[in-house]
């Protein structure tokens, strides 16, 4: 699926929230590893803290066996409040879709095979790209609350619907399956 062009804007998947994920099913298929975006992919940028109902989502995704990873881009302060007391594995300024961060990951939960590595994330150009940079099994969920997107990430967006576009116009049987229904919640 890496072959053609723009593919690497292309997610192995969609779904409209990470609350749709079917990890059970990500673990059947060989899956070991789970790396999570925070800003509009668990929360908006509004909300500063972890929740109950978050707690028991990421709590249930381990208890599957998975090791899991929160990788965001951003800075320390806002991911350590965010993340609070709780034993949750995190990496902050990432850099994605650099490889360094998601490189660090790796290192972090002792994963060697990035075969084995789902990444979940909200942004076209940071998750997606990166992620299948990387050549894990990548997963695009709609930003919860895309108003809230820092300026940064509204950059990101203009060149995000840029590269959509391209792959569109390239890989229709790709857009079709993939990104239509992405594009159908803006
Ligand atoms: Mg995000």
């Amino acid at each position: 699926m890496r072959q053609g062009k723009y593919t690497k804007f292309i997610p192995n998947e969609y779904q409209k929230s990470v609350k749709n994920i079917d990890f059970l099913h990500l673990y059947q298929a060989g899956f070991r590893t789970v790396f999570i975006d925070i800003d509009n992919t668990l929360v908006s940028y509004k909300q500063h803290e972890l929740t109950e109902d978050l707690i028991a989502f990421l709590n249930q995704i381990e208890s599957i066996g998975f090791k899991l990873l929160l990788i965001s881009n951003n800075n320390q302060e806002r991911i350590e409040t965010f993340v609070g007391k709780h034993p949750f594995p995190f990496i902050y300024s990432a850099k994605k879709p650099l490889k360094r961060g998601f490189k660090s990951g790796l290192n972090r939960l002792n994963e060697t095979d990035v075969t084995k590595v789902v990444h979940i994330g909200d942004q076209l150009m940071t998750d997606i790209y990166g992620g299948n940079r990387m050549g894990f099994y990548t997963i695009l969920v709609s930003a919860i609350e895309r108003k809230s997107d820092i300026l940064p990430t509204r950059i990101n967006r203009k060149l995000e619907a840029f590269f959509i576009k391209k792959v569109k116009k390239h890989q229709k049987a790709l857009y079709e399956s993939r990104l239509r229904p992405y594009v159908e919640t803006l």
